[in-house]
């Protein structure tokens, strides 16, 4: 078992019902600081929904939340846990989820000075450091609409790491994107790995997975099947589901 000062994040027994469908049943998850963990699973088993509860996008039922300082039951969490929360972590969507009527920069800046109330140029000079990182710093007042979903996914990446936190949240970033775009949209994340940013990923990108992940999660049906050292998830799955799973998708 890990020492708890060893987690930066750590989510125990979560719970999560649509209606009368129970997609979270009774999911742990800890990161440590500089983790990169990959969460695969066929799709329907609850991946999107776990991570969209680690920052509140969804309110789990049940459970408890421990993220450095702000420790809480998810069903007592107050606003001030929640805002906390959202300041130490950002999400990158499956669909990008730009705003199309702003420029990249605008897209890039929103979230400092609107949400974390940052000054407007410190907020612009965060941005452009940002849009350097992923290659699109020459593409300050495209629209959206003007870019590839590549480049729109980049756009996604550059304003979560604008806001400089401690954790990125990636929900199948390359999912909607033509495959001849997938490859520099990975090549992004796989840099942020190697200069140590914690990230949680799901993804179908297997060897992707394999390459940049420290820890996999395999989860089928609302519960967490197999955990591991990719190798070992990959070289030697323990559980039948998961080696069925990736006889399927390999
Ligand atoms: P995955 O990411 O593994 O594909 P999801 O977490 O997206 O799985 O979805 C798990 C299940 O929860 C699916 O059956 C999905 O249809 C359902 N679901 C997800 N979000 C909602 C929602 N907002 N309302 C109702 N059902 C949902």
């Amino acid at each position: 078992m890990r020492e708890r000062s060893d987690t930066m994040l750590e989510l125990r027994n979560i719970h999560k019902k649509f209606g009368e469908l129970e997609v979270l049943k009774g999911v742990d998850i800890a990161v440590e600081k500089g983790d990169i963990v990959v969460i695969l699973g066929p799709s329907g088993s609850g991946k999107t929904t776990l991570l969209r509860c680690i920052n509140f996008l969804e309110r789990a039922d049940e459970g408890s939340l421990h993220f450095d300082e702000i420790q809480t039951e998810f069903s007592k969490a107050s606003k001030k846990d929640i805002n906390a929360v959202r300041k130490k972590s950002a999400f990158v969507f499956q669909n990008y989820g730009l705003f199309d009527n702003k420029t990249v920069l605008d897209n890039v800046t929103e979230g400092l000075i609107v949400g974390r109330k940052v000054p407007k140029k410190e907020a612009i000079e965060a941005a452009i450091r940002a849009l350097e990182k992923v290659g699109l710093s020459d593409r300050l007042a495209y629209y959206p609409s003007q870019l590839s979903g590549g480049q729109q996914q980049r756009v996604g990446i550059a304003r979560a790491l604008a806001v400089n936190p401690d954790v990125i949240l990636f929900d199948e970033p390359t999912s909607a994107l033509d495959p001849e775009l997938v490859g520099e949209v990975l090549q992004v994340i796989r840099k942020l790995a190697e200069e140590g940013t914690t990230m949680v990923i799901v993804t179908h990108e297997m060897t992707f997975a394999k390459e940049v992940a420290n820890r996999v999660i395999f989860m089928d049906q609302g519960v967490i099947v197999e955990e591991g050292a990719p190798e070992a998830i990959f070289g030697n799955p323990k559980e039948a589901r998961t080696r069925g799973f990736l006889q399927r998708i390999l």
